[in-house]
């Protein structure tokens, strides 16, 4: 993101009529508005022969919490940037709040962005930088302070007012770059990868205050991320991408129970769910043929590796390598046929490398899929 940009947004702030103040973990106000519906329909974005996004239509209700996932080049930034008008789509509509936004400039569209690189100014002192949008759009001075105070008493900034980002922590920059979110009182919040310039327990920490903000603020958010431990934490919509299109869009706990496709299945759960292709006969390695029956060719089996349970019978499995993690330990086996299984087990289990093991599990856990096409056929 060139930092123009940034200031072309930073500008387009303060487009939303809302004027009440909220504190630290005051409720909002009965009547408030919260945030605005964002709709996309048949949204495409080339660049000569890429698709960047292909024909995408979705649709975020008010007040939702919208992650947009999907592994690097997926078109997520893209996606944001056309919601935000920084970009023109090649084709299709985007609405905001039920109004066509789609010819309108960034300033007109009441949407707040959140960067990557947070885009301060460095030579500016944290209360300058968050008003910085409000005064180049002529906010008049006590509507600026208002503001301000109200952000800083969200985000507990007080201290930090006179100092320069340089002199700030990654995570208070981030404070200051969701201040200048805050002070634009705009129902629709876009944040692109917000929180990956952090370590790992900032980043835990700024999640749940993100999400505690939307919550608090009743504003709409469109959050990019590829990490899938933050969209399963934040979202309540989660918005698989893959080479420009959408792969499922569904609340993240239905992603995780009833993956649309072996892409989705492998994206999500920690490590990925197991996709094994069955034998002609339907099984895997002979061990699962009393589970699926016959005539399952053509098919993978999904089966999440924290479903699987060591036991007398089952799928045989020789040990590769086992990770104890504290709360659990994952191992890594082969089957048979030289298919990779990983298994998640409760607790510390010690088994040797190549040791033999069999491992079971419920029918409900089991996941079918199309060989050929990747797509979810049934739970049987
Ligand atoms: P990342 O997580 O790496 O940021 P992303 O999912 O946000 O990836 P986009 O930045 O939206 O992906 O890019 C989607 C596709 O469009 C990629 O193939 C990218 O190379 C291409 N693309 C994006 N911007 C341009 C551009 N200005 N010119 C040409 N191709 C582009």
């Amino acid at each position: 993101m060139e930092l123009s940009h940034a200031i072309g947004l930073v500008q387009s702030y303060g487009t939303g009529r809302r004027t009440y103040r909220v504190t630290m973990m005051e409720p909002l106000p009965a009547g408030v508005p919260g945030g605005a519906a964002v709709r996309l329909h048949g949204v495409s974005r080339h660049w000569g022969s890429v698709a960047a996004l292909d024909g995408v239509s979705l649709e975020v209700k008010a007040g939702t919490f919208c992650v947009l996932l999907g592994p690097s080049g997926c078109g997520k930034t893209t996606c944001l940037r056309i919601v935000a008008g920084l970009e023109q789509a090649s084709g299709g509509v985007i609405e905001i709040g039920g109004r066509d936004v789609t010819a309108l400039p960034p300033a007109a569209r009441g949407v707040a962005m959140v960067f990557q690189s947070y885009a301060l100014f460095p030579h500016l002192n944290v209360a300058e930088n968050i008003v910085f949008g409000l005064k180049a759009r002529s906010v008049p001075k006590a509507d600026r302070a208002r503001r301000l105070d109200r952000a800083v008493e969200i985000l507990g900034i007080g201290h930090l007012l006179a100092r320069r980002p340089g002199q700030l922590s990654g995570g208070q920059q981030q404070r200051v770059a969701l201040g200048r979110a805050i002070v634009a009182e705009a129902p629709v919040c876009l944040m692109d990868e917000p929180l990956s310039n952090l370590d790992a327990q900032l980043r835990a920490d700024m999640r749940r205050e993100i999400l505690a903000l939307q919550r608090r603020l009743g504003i709409t958010m469109l959050y990019v991320t590829h990490d899938q431990t933050e969209a399963m934490g934040m979202a309540d919509q989660v918005v698989l991408l893959r080479d420009g299109h959408i792969e499922q869009d569904a609340p993240p706990a239905e992603v995780y129970a009833a993956p649309a496709t072996t892409f989705a299945a492998s994206f999500i759960g920690t490590p990925p769910m197991n996709l094994l292709k069955l034998s002609e006969s339907g099984v895997i390695d002979g061990s699962v043929g009393p589970v699926l029956g016959p005539a399952r060719a053509g098919l993978v089996a999904g089966i999440r590796p924290e479903a699987l349970r060591l036991a007398a019978t089952g799928i045989a499995a020789r040990v590769t390598h086992g990770e104890y993690l504290g709360a659990d330990t994952v191992v890594a086996c082969t089957v048979a046929d030289g298919q990779t299984l990983l298994a998640r087990l409760p607790g510390r289990v010690g088994l040797a490398d190549n040791a033999a093991v069999k491992f079971e599990f419920d029918r409900a856990d089991l996941h079918l899929f199309d060989a050929g096409t990747g797509r979810r056929v049934s739970t049987v």
